[in-house]
């Protein structure tokens, strides 16, 4: 069942009481998010190759923002095209997560939910959301379209393509 812009505008318009997810108190170093086992050091959350020795557990924004089921970033993918090559696009779709996740730990697909006008995938942050319309845009060209919002901490992503 589409949604509408409306549900859609409701979940970015309550970001503004969820400043925790990036401008929140800085939790003590090192932390582990429960979660994701990312770790809080020197000022960020990474992913770490070694066991880390940390007495402090938070959750992560990005896993805050799962368990909120807030997203920071929604992309519509819309048309014709999609119908004629989904596999390929979902691909195309999860890898660029792939490449921006495993930079940025805050950076990551909610969930990818097939509608019955196309696809819509919630991110926990606005790069990978940004990183995934312009990868549809260059791959299979199609119209892009973003807007930010809430001081640039919310996006959302529209891509059309309607011939096959
Ligand atoms: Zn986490």
């Amino acid at each position: 069942m589409y949604k509408g812009v409306y549900g859609r505008k409701d979940r970015l318009v309550q970001q503004k009481r969820h400043d925790v997810y990036r401008n929140g108190r800085k939790p003590p170093e090192p932390t582990i998010c429960p979660d994701c086992s990312a770790v809080f050091s020197g000022g960020r959350w990474a992913w770490v190759d070694d066991a880390v020795d940390a007495v402090n557990e938070t959750r992560c924004p990005a896993c805050q923002r799962i368990a909120d089921n807030l997203p920071a970033g929604i992309i519509e993918v819309l048309g014709s095209f999609f119908d004629d090559h989904r596999e390929e696009v979902i691909g195309l779709i999860k890898n660029t997560e792939s490449l921006e996740k495993g930079e940025h730990p805050l950076e990551r697909i909610i969930r990818i939910e097939e509608q019955d006008h196309g696809l819509e995938i919630t991110t926990t942050g606005v790069h990978v959301a940004r990183r995934i319309g312009d990868a549809l845009s260059r791959s299979y060209h199609g119209d892009l379209a973003f807007t930010y919002g809430d001081a640039e901490k919310t996006i959302q992503v529209t891509w059309v393509r309607n011939d096959s």
